[in-house]
């Protein structure tokens, strides 16, 4: 059995770490001119206490194709997309977890829950689940399903905390949201208040991928600035 570390050291030389600063937006890390908030974030009041993409996913890109290929491919492939994944997960959250939870206000997540595919069919077997409850150790032990895909017709892309039905009350619990990509924010954003009206504490959410494209604007030159190989020692939110 190959170790956690063996699994994401692939992976350390074509991730790629998002860090604060000026020109990256204060709620998802994309890169903007100067702005503290990208063009879809300053729309909207965040959910969210805390975003932590573990790296940027160029359109594309290595990480992009892992994203899409873990819950489009079958059979033998898709299944090691999983494992791999899972274990970027994994080692990032021994090592970050708890700069989440302190970006977010808590000492730690009581629960934590993925955000539902938009597609209700889709999301009734989806591979982030199996990631995130059984392959995962730092999350299978507190994952609950707390979030199923409502009846509500909503647009792609679109925040809206109907999308998203709350499968029991919450008491003030932290809920850690687990993603595989961040494009808008809209599927996070509206499972975070899904999430608040049925009665949670802090809300932050981990994604694995923060969607950016490589020509757009000065992303070229952003995206090389970045450390190389990626560092598993750091994170958006370290020594915040
Ligand atoms: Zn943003
Ligand atoms: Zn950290």
């Amino acid at each position: 059995m190959p170790t956690v570390a063996e699994l994401t050291d692939l992976y350390g030389n074509f991730m790629l770490g998002p860090h604060p600063g000026p020109g990256v937006c204060e709620v998802c890390f994309t890169f903007t001119e100067s702005h503290a908030r990208c063009f879809i974030c300053a729309q909207q009041n965040s959910s969210l206490d805390a975003v932590a993409p573990i790296s940027y996913s160029i359109a594309s890109g290595q990480l992009h194709h892992a994203l899409a290929g873990y819950k489009r491919l079958g059979g033998e492939v898709a299944r090691r997309l999983q494992v791999e994944l899972a274990a970027v997960l994994w080692r990032f959250l021994v090592g970050h977890e708890a700069c989440v939870a302190r970006a977010a206000g808590t000492s730690a997540f009581d629960l934590v829950t993925t955000v539902p595919s938009g597609s209700r069919a889709r999301d009734e077997d989806h591979p982030l689940r199996r990631i995130v409850s059984e392959l995962a150790r730092p999350t299978r032990t507190r994952y609950e399903r707390l979030l199923t895909r409502s009846d509500v017709t909503v647009q792609d892309r679109t925040f809206d905390a109907r999308k998203y039905d709350v499968v029991r009350a919450l008491g003030g619990e932290s809920v850690l949201l687990i993603d595989d990509t961040w494009t808008t924010g809209s599927g996070a954003q509206s499972a975070a208040a899904a999430l608040r009206q049925a009665g949670a504490g802090p809300v932050a959410a981990v994604v694995i991928g923060r969607h950016v494209k490589r020509d757009w604007r000065e992303n070229e030159r952003r995206l090389r600035a970045l450390a190389q190989p990626f560092d598993w020692s750091s994170c958006a939110w370290h020594g915040c």
